[in-house]
């Protein structure tokens, strides 16, 4: 016999959790199919780790900089073990804040492998469980590429696990992940060269940024290689060498990491199998209710291909479950002006339209407002750190479009200025409003 329940949420990553959460929280019957450790990849192989690992590469960048503040240091080691043992430490017990937080509020959970026996019937290790509502959330993996030597490379879920530091290493990818594992350890020390596929990195980004975070690594002693196809991995030994399509061979090196995008799991769950529709590249199709062809079936976070985001997929949720057991008809996530942040050395961050989007969207009507500055903390420094700012507005109320950041700070000062632009914030009114000085933020509401 089956375990009935009002919902269904497979997957316990920051989808999933989520939305059975709010479930719960109006009295339904929730539960969470969780095949690995609780939390997903945000809190094990993603975000959380990851900027544990941002902030050693900026703390050992704040060491080479304090003797510029007058500290008598020298560049102190760093053991990357330890912090790998200490950054598990945390994660484990992040996974049991998560666990504690279903049994709090009445969400049944179950470790296994999820896999449909019909829409609405999900077996895991043998028990059938059944809800009218069932919430595919399974995220999505690294990809590995099927070119000849591929298998010598690790992905970032293989960067989590190195418990020692390669010196010698080769990041293939342009996107955040391959920007911000190149960043840390580069900025740990590590001799890193970033092979791109494209002219440009970050290429969804306002070309400020795409440039800012070429500058950046580079200004970190990372080697951006561009234009650079990977065409095969050979190993002798301990040592890698990457070939491109142009025939180069690139290395020695201790590691490479593949970091050339992420593909949805949907097969073992069988997905298709219970007529659920997927696109060309596997990801679950949705209109804005996050509903799928098949009625009662929804699909939240990655596993939908749409902003890969944390946040998104929780509030995707969250809102899903209003709609469903909280009365909140029609509620469902707007997929514009989220911001987000790369974590790069300066970090980057953007919310809105890029300058060409916005063109393209509003022709003459579009204004640019930049700014590019050495922020106050370099000014007793040798080596500066540019910032560069961008606003990017249209109409004649010249409403503000478009947000892009990069330089220290961006990372906690777009939140803010994210919230002015869903309220619909004008130029005029970035300018009324009195700055705070001395900051890098300011430079964003004196802007001429
Ligand atoms: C290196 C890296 C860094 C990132 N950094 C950031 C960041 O800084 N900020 C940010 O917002 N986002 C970041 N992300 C993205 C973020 O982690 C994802 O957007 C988020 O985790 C998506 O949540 P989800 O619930 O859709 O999927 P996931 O978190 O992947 O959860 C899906 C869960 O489903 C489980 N599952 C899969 N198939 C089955 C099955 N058949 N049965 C049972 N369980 C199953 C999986 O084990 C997994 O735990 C990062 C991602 C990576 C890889």
């Amino acid at each position: 016999m089956a375990e009935n329940y009002d919902l269904i949420a497979i997957g316990g990553g920051s989808a999933g959790v989520a939305a059975a959460r709010r479930a719960a929280e109006y009295g339904a019957k929730a539960l969470v199919i969780e095949r690995g450790a609780m939390g997903g990849t945000c809190v094990n192989v993603g975000c959380v780790p990851k900027k544990v690992m941002w902030h050693a590469a900026e703390l050992a960048q704040a060491f080479r900089e304090a003797t510029d503040y007058g500290f008598d240091v020298t560049q102190p080691g760093h053991d990357w073990a330890q912090l790998v043992e200490r950054r598990g430490n945390y994660i484990r017990r992040l996974n049991g804040i998560y666990e504690h937080n279903l049994d709090k509020e009445s969400v049944d959970w179950v470790r296994g492998t999820a896999r449909l026996v019909d829409a609405h019937t999900v077996d895991v290790n043998g028990t059938e469980y059944k809800a009218p509502h069932v919430i595919v959330a399974t995220g999505g993996e690294p990809i590995v590429p099927d070119l000849p030597g591929a298998e010598h490379g690790i992905s970032s879920d293989g960067f989590f696990e190195s418990i020692e530091r390669p010196q010698r290493v080769a990041v293939v990818g342009s996107g955040y992940i391959a920007v911000e594992l190149g960043g840390v350890l580069g900025g740990l020390g590590s001799d890193v060269q970033l092979f791109a596929r494209y002219d440009s990195i970050l290429r969804t980004l306002d070309d400020m940024l795409q440039s800012a975070a070429i500058s950046g690594l580079e200004q970190h002693g990372i080697k951006v290689k561009l234009n650079s196809i990977p065409a095969s991995v050979s190993r002798d030994g301990d040592e890698l060498m990457l070939e491109t399509e142009n025939g180069k061979q690139h290395g020695p090196f201790d590691a490479l990491i593949w970091a050339i995008g992420r593909r949805p799991l949907t097969a073992e769950l069988g997905v298709a199998d219970a007529g659920i529709e997927t696109n060309e590249r596997g990801y679950v199709i949705v209109d804005k209710l996050q509903e799928t062809n098949v009625e009662g079936v929804y699909a939240i976070g990655d596993v939908t291909g749409q902003l890969e985001l944390t946040p998104v997929a929780i509030d995707a949720g969250r809102r899903l479950s209003d709609r469903l057991f909280g009365g909140m008809e029609g509620r469902y996530l707007d997929y514009k002006n989220i911001p987000t942040v790369i974590f790069s050395h300066p970090p980057i961050g953007t919310v809105g339209l890029t300058e060409a989007q916005a063109r393209e969207q509003y022709d003459d009507a579009v204004r640019i407002y930049t700014s590019d500055f050495v922020p106050l903390y370099y000014g007793v420094l040798d080596e500066k750190v540019r910032a560069n700012m961008k606003l990017v507005c249209v109409g004649d109320d010249e409403k503000v479009v478009g947000c892009h950041l990069a330089g220290q700070g961006s990372d906690e000062i777009l939140q803010g200025f994210a919230v002015a632009i869903k309220m619909g914030a004008c130029k005029q009114d970035l300018d009324d409003t009195v700055s705070i000085h001395p900051t890098s933020a300011e430079e964003l509401v004196t802007m001429r």
